[in-house]
């Protein structure tokens, strides 16, 4: 695991549980213009994410969520912190600014080069 003090991996956790939240705020907008949604139906079809979704803003959105919920998982065990590609630390920097990150700088360029589409969606 990366070498982060208590007040990094609080602050760390912070930026995670925003993010989630944020990402959270904006599908529920997202789907208050298609379907009249309320909180509890967003949990419920967040746990059951339909195969005919077709909104690739939402795609990536869900998406976003799933890798925060897996850091957010990670954060309390051993793994957390570090490259899922290479292993070494993703830099304490780097996960502020991006909470869902799973790979290190160097091997994200890499993950760009190989999935073009699924890492640079165009807006
Ligand atoms: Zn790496």
């Amino acid at each position: 695991m990366a070498n982060f003090t208590e007040d990094q991996l609080v602050q760390l956790k912070a930026a995670l549980q925003k993010r989630y939240l944020e990402l959270q705020h904006e599908i529920r907008d997202e789907l208050a213009h298609t379907q009249d949604i309320s909180a509890d139906e967003l949990t419920e079809y967040l746990n059951n994410i339909p195969d005919d979704i077709d909104t690739a803003l939402i795609d990536r959105q869900i998406n976003e969520m799933l890798e925060l919920e897996m850091s957010m998982r990670y954060l309390s065990e051993l793994e957390f912190g570090d490259c899922i590609d290479c292993g070494s630390e993703i830099g304490f920097e780097r996960l502020l600014a991006y909470p869902s990150a799973q790979r290190c700088i160097q091997c994200q360029v890499q993950f760009e080069k190989a999935f073009p589409k699924e890492s640079n969606p165009s807006l």
